[in-house]
């Protein structure tokens, strides 16, 4: 069965034919045999014409049946028509319940032209709003490699923040719930926290009753809700207006986190403390974050806003999970990372090797795990810390290249890797011993990953680290 856009390309063409030659629908029916309404109808792409009826309509128009049938439109009005007739039938446009324009003979090529315009506009709209994992991979790469460029620092923010926390009063220490809800009030926004907030927000702004609403405190004294309250202003702040596409949305997510943290961890006072520190040489994630009551990871990412555009320190910070995948990345430091063919590194799984994933196997986590590791572009020193949430394990590392160590706490360590990735040798295979025990002889079943960066490590079954499996089957098999 032909589509109906091929009946409609077939229609088109027979019209032209037709018209070419001079004859009415009533002139070619008789020639044909058939009356004149028939041919309308196959005209317009609502019937499917016999085969020796096209013969007969070839012959009275002095062209072939495989002209006929070429699924070409016949001229630039045609063109025009069938992509509006496909535009028109699109689930897209259907959705709006928008009656369809019937093409009358009178209707301008201009009419069509500006409606298809219309058309093309809303399915460019639609494509990028429902962007693919793709696409949302591709824009995150490219808003990464742009603050990559820019030392990861964005000085209007920073000032922006100062002055917020001037005004309300803010003079040092670690922000206080006061004080967040000072600086709402003064851009005329209360703090309301509610336990219905739908599954899908973080927070809730009533831009017309001057709301902020906010999840009730999970963890009492945690600076997660001070951080949310600061982003939802920060859209005001910032002007932001809804995102047109996915890039736009990032780069809003983006600002609000840089806006929040800015206030957590003022630019001056930040400074302040890591200039003094680094004098020591006793630079460390851990202190930085209790100076400033933030989480490891809320510290361990200001220092890339901050370490680089001040004291000239490139360096790489990484949100690891128990199995391994970058939850989140920075580095300007050209720590070799494993990365996607769109040049994506989230989702992707570090090397076995690397701090971010031995520090998983120490006893003691309640200090930072240190540790040197060679790579193929040089040696790093990195510092890690290890911490468990509902969705379990997570590892926060901060590193450097070798010459910055000396003003870090922890340079000392007697730890030292050796990482040969990406290649596959260093720790994507399983030992040749676990290799020969259970190759062919295990069958694991490959949890799946819902989280839209799923990474899925290679081996000898999807989605599952065989490498794990075999020892697995080994620790249990002695047993
Ligand atoms: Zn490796």
């Amino acid at each position: 069965m032909p589509s109906s856009f091929e009946l409609s390309t077939l229609g088109h063409r027979i019209r032209h034919h037709r018209v070419s030659h001079g004859y009415t629908l009533d002139e070619l029916g008789a020639i044909v045999g058939v009356a004149g309404s028939q041919l309308s109808l196959i005209e317009n792409g609502k019937r499917e014409p016999k085969l020796s009826l096209l013969q007969a309509i070839a012959r009275a128009t002095g062209t072939e049946v495989s002209d006929l049938l070429s699924t070409e439109p016949p001229n630039r009005r045609a063109a025009l028509e069938l992509e509006l007739d496909r535009a028109q039938s699109s689930p897209v446009f259907r959705r709006l319940g928008i009656p369809p324009v019937r093409v009358t003979k009178t209707m301008s090529d201009d009419t069509i032209e500006t409606i298809l315009g219309l058309h093309r506009e809303l399915q460019r709209r639609e494509r990028e709003a429902i962007a693919t994992p793709e696409e949302a991979r591709r824009a995150n790469t490219e808003l990464r490699l742009r603050m990559r460029e820019r030392n990861n620092y964005l000085g209007d923010i920073e000032k922006l923040a100062e002055k917020q926390l001037r005004a309300a009063g803010h003079v040092s220490g670690a922000l206080t719930h006061r004080s967040v809800s000072i600086m709402a009030e003064q851009l005329g926004f209360e703090l309301i926290y509610a336990s219905d907030l739908p599954h899908s927000a973080r927070s809730v702004t009533d831009m017309a009753n001057g709301r902020i609403y906010l999840p009730p405190a999970s963890i009492p004294g945690g600076h997660g809700l001070r951080s949310m309250a600061l982003q939802a202003m920060a859209h005001r702040l910032l002007g932001h207006t809804p995102p047109t596409d996915y890039a736009d949305f990032l780069q809003q997510r983006l600002e609000i986190n840089y806006y929040a943290a800015c206030c957590l961890m003022p630019e001056t006072a930040s400074v302040a403390f890591l200039s003094q520190a680094k004098k020591d040489r006793d630079l460390a994630v851990e202190d930085f974050r209790d100076a400033f009551g933030v989480t490891h990871e809320a510290a361990g990412m200001r220092m890339t806003n901050l370490l680089t555009e001040h004291f000239d320190i490139k360096l790489h910070f990484l949100r690891v999970d128990g199995a391994g995948a970058i939850n989140r990345v920075y580095e300007n430091d050209e720590l070799p990372l494993p990365m996607d063919v769109t040049g994506a590194v989230e989702g992707q799984i570090v090397c076995r090797k690397f701090a971010a994933r031995s520090a998983f196997g120490e006893q003691n986590r309640t200090t930072e795990h240190y540790q040197y590791t060679d790579t193929p572009a040089g040696t790093f020193w990195c510092s890690s810390q290890t911490g468990s949430t509902a969705e379990g394990e997570y590892s926060i590392t901060v590193g450097v290249p070798f010459d910055d160590a000396r003003w870090f706490r922890g340079r000392e360590t007697p730890k030292r890797a050796v990482s040969t990735c990406p290649d596959e040798a260093c720790c994507r295979r399983p030992p040749a011993d676990l290799t020969a025990r259970w190759e062919d002889k295990a069958w694991p079943s490959a949890r799946v990953h819902m989280q839209m960066f799923s990474p899925l490590p290679r081996g000898a079954f999807p989605g599952v680290d065989d490498g794990e499996v075999y020892a697995f089957l080994d620790r249990h098999a002695e047993g």
